[in-house]
């Protein structure tokens, strides 16, 4: 391998870091044709001393995230070729994953759908057919096993070396020995970066430097809000059971997962990985360098906190008893607030890209991704989870990175609930009405450091009526059991019924408010948008925001209030990719200028039948129908608050959004709460809004709509103008529709009312997978338990039945006209 003498002085691409994913990375830009790439590592090429110096490979591909597991079956399948010194990349081995436990055990039924859901193979086995595959364990601690048998072992060291290699021969050089010390950054560009051996003008540079990432972002100013945290493995001496496997790796990775470990086989010898000890954050500062230490990713072993490991192993695989560990690693790899990577480019750097926080099960596939995105703007996959650019400002902080990277380590193994919440840092972002939400006995969720009530204790007497849980018979719904009850409310349903009834008041607070404003901004949003946004001022239009692809990129409201100012309405937790989104599209001649209002405004909800009765006590304003139309806005009073009312409902009911400035928050919540007395206002929370959303057909942006979907197949064709002149993604989508649509989001109903989904699992068609479930709820006025998901044209017919299966039980259901509720939107527009 031919390693670089003379420093180039200027690339299009510096990529930072030569362990797995800088070489993936090196490999696919020049495969792309981007063969002026540099990479710069300050350990010797290819054994660096980072995290994959280390790592003992194991690629376990399934997760509960649909682009986590198609990045891992990309890496699997490049790694599958690689061959170094005639030795493979690759062994596939497969996976065991063990239930020790019966919720274990349930828990692996739902993974099984979950593989089924992805397009990955993976069975069920009992205990005896997991002892035939892997014969260490003791079959009488098991229930039964998930077997994956693409999984395997991937070497890494190698995988990297062949990848920078291949890279190497199509142009790229690698400079080992070599620090980046600084980069540098002006007019809101990098220009360069800088090494102790010279300085490297680049158009580009790429970070994949792993635990050392928050070090290389702080030198452009860019946060990378990841911790370095130990993690532990250790090798046993040749055991008397594999006598005879020198050299093997045959037996499939074992999976513990109630005991948070792993094994793999190395030969005559077991390698245990565990995650069962309390985190050991490193501060990235901290961390040895090369001159200290050979390994500076290695700290010393901590025999205590692998002890319970041990223990947990040998009960797992007997033949582990009394084993000597002659080899014991306590290495580092990074943790994130939520547990997913970073990926993309910064918004204040631009060509400052970053590609941290992967392991080398997913090393692959990140690679190619990032070159494709690099190269042509856009990756060919929805990456929204790993966005750069998610985080709120809180969520980058070191306190919040530390206390979230804490959990997420604890939790890697655990099984986690869709709904399931974080503990800590809680009650970062409170509505200015939180105390009131509190006095009415909110259940609090978290979502982008806002806390939002998900349902109200003080609704709780409603549930005494007739019609409440149980009652399937009257107007009543299903009561919950087990998995589905978690964090779940039979209030939401009393809730629900308020809204269709008599009126509520949602806390929308956490809606991602902006101001779009200047000479350009009509012309800059009609170019970003698929419908048409040059309205008259008052009026609010739903749109699409669409990539070169034709993928959903945003979905948001937009209120023209003046020639030259947008009021553009977006959901919390996306706020922030959907700002990257714009900001990036934005003119920098100064014609256009995005501010976000997020924390200046409050906003409630005010939805349901009597919301005109109430709105009326209180607002300036003729709030008839006449004169205030759905889809428009208008500025007014509530009480003596400054307000803008504009008139839509994400609950299909007549009502309003009504916006505060936020000091003002407190007495819009009384002045409407005093208003709404006489007509039964209630409190209505999270769990209510899905329900009501779902009825009416509401997509969800991130779970139902985004860039893996276009606006034709997800039902939003509503919400594109092709005549009103070019915009981003309408030739993609022209071509797209000329082709004719291959899927459609479809709205299924269960037969069973009872039967619960909570989103991701299968829908099949005897054993033929359709697609998956993107979001579900109960239907409280339809009596319907209702699942959106997109399948095949041939079976998106309205009566076409099919089975979704959930924790291995199958359930039918039947495509379903939609929306539900309300298809005329009468109840909208009264
Ligand atoms: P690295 O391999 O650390 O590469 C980053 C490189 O950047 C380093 O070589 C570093 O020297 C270089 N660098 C940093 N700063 C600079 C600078 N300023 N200038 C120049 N160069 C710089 N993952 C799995 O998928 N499966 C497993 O079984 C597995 N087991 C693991 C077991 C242990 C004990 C540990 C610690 C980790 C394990 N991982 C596993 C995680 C995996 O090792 C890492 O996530 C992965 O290797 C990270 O790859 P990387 O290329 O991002 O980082």
């Amino acid at each position: 391998m031919r390693e670089h003498a003379q420093m180039r002085e200027h690339a299009q691409v510096v990529i930072i870091g030569a362990g797995i994913v800088g070489c993936s990375a090196a490999y696919h830009l020049t495969q792309q044709g981007l063969t002026d790439v540099v990479v710069l590592e300050q350990g010797p090429l290819f054994a660096t001393g980072g995290s994959t110096s280390h790592a003992p490979g194991l690629m376990f591909q399934l997760n509960a995230s649909r682009m986590v597991t198609a990045l891992a079956a990309y890496s699997r399948q490049l790694y599958k070729d690689v061959v170094v010194d005639g030795e493979p990349g690759f062994h596939e081995v497969g996976s065991v994953e063990v239930a020790t436990s019966p919720e274990r055990w349930e828990e692996l039924k739902r993974k099984e759908g979950l593989a089924r859901s992805w397009g990955m193979s993976a069975r069920l086995i009992s205990p005896d057919e997991a002892v035939r595959l892997s014969p260490l364990l003791d079959a009488d601690r098991l229930y039964g096993a998930l077997h994956a048998p693409t999984d395997g072992i991937a070497k890494a060291v190698r995988v990297a070396q062949h990848l920078g290699e291949a890279a190497m021969a199509r142009g790229a050089a690698f400079y080992g020995a070599t620090r980046v010390t600084g980069i540098e950054v002006a007019g809101g560009r990098v220009r360069a970066v800088v090494t102790p051996k010279g300085r490297v003008e680049a158009e580009q540079v790429l970070v994949c430097a792993g635990i050392w990432g928050p070090v290389v972002g702080r030198m452009a100013g860019v946060p990378i809000p990841l911790s370095p945290m130990q993690h532990q493995y250790v090798m046993t001496a040749p055991l008397p059971a594999l006598a005879g496997q020198s050299g093997e790796i045959a037996q499939p990775l074992v999976r513990h997962q109630d005991r948070s470990m792993y094994l793999r086989q190395h030969g005559e010898c077991i390698g245990i990985g565990s995650y069962r000890h309390e985190p050991l954050l490193v501060d990235a500062d901290r961390i040895p360098r090369h001159e200290e230490s050979a390994m500076p990713s290695v700290l010393p072993f901590t025999e205590a906190d692998f002890a319970p490991a041990l223990r947990d192993a040998v009960d797992l695989m007997p033949a582990l008893r009394g084993a000597a560990l002659p080899y014991k690693i306590n290495g580092m790899f990074s943790f994130t607030p939520d547990g997913h990577s970073l990926l993309g480019e910064s918004l204040d750097v631009r060509g400052f890209w970053v590609a941290e926080a992967v392991w080398v099960t997913h090393g692959g596939g990140v690679g190619k991704v990032m070159a494709e995105w690099m190269v042509d703007g856009t990756p060919s996959m929805d990456l929204h989870e790993a966005d750069l650019n998610r985080f709120h400002a809180h969520a980058v902080s070191r306190p919040y990175v530390q206390a979230r990277a804490a959990q997420q380590y604890r939790e890697v193994y655990d099984i986690i609930h869709p709904l399931q919440q974080i503990e800590r840092p809680r009650d970062l972002r409170l509505s200015p009405f939180h105390r009131r939400l509190e006095e009415l006995g909110a259940h609090f969720v978290e979502s982008a450091g806002w806390e939002r009530p998900q349902w109200f204790a003080a609704n709780e007497r409603e549930l005494d009526g007739p019609g409440g849980p149980g009652d399937l018979g009257g107007r009543g719904w299903p009561a919950r059991a087990g998995w589905a009850a978690r964090h779940w409310s039979p209030v939401s349903g009393v809730e629900h019924r308020a809204t269709r009834e008599r009126v509520a008041m949602f806390d929308l607070t956490p809606f991602t408010k902006l101001e779009v404003a200047g000479p350009g901004a009509l012309a800059y949003l009609q170019r970003l948008a698929s419908n048409n946004l040059d309205q008259p001022a008052g009026k609010v239009t739903y749109t699409a925001m669409l990539d070169e692809r034709g993928g959903i990129q945003c979905d948001l409201t937009v209120t023209r209030l003046s020639p030259t100012r947008f009021w553009v309405v977006t959901g919390g937790s996306v706020g922030m990719h959907d700002l990257a989104w714009m900001r990036r599209q934005a003119p920098d001649d100064g014609s256009v200028h995005i501010i976000d209002l997020t924390s200046a405004y409050c906003c409630i909800g005010l939805w349901g039948p009597r919301a005109r009765d109430v709105a009326r006590q209180v607002a300036d304003a003729d709030l008839s129908n006449e004169a205030f139309p759905y889809f428009t806005a208008r500025r007014t009073t509530v009480g003596a608050v400054p307000a803008l009312l504009v008139r839509v409902s994400y609950a299909g009911e007549l009502g309003w959004e009504v916006y505060a400035p936020t000091e003002y928050g407190l007495a819009l919540w009384d002045t409407l709460w005093a208003a709404g007395q006489p007509f039964g206002v209630t409190a209505a929370g999270g769990g209510a809004f899905e329900s009501l959303r779902l009825e009416k057909g509401y997509r969800l942006w991130g779970v139902d709509i985004h860039p893996d979907y276009n606006p034709l197949e997800a039902g939003l064709g509503f919400a594109v103008r092709f005549k009103k002149g070019d915009f981003l993604g309408r030739e993609a989508l022209l071509w797209l529709k000329e082709r004719g649509l291959a899927r459609k989001l479809c709205c299924l109903t269960f037969d069973d009312p009872c039967a619960v989904a909570l989103g991701k699992e299968p829908i099949l068609d005897g054993e033929r997978t359709l697609g998956y479930v993107t979001s579900a709820a109960y239907g409280y006025t339809v009596g319907k338990s209702i699942a959106y998901g997109y399948v095949p044209v041939e079976c998106a017919e309205e009566g076409t039945r099919v089975e979704v299966e959930y924790f291995g039980r199958r359930h039918a259901a039947t495509v379903a006209r939609e929306p539900l509720y309300d298809p005329e939107g009468a109840k909208l527009r009264s």
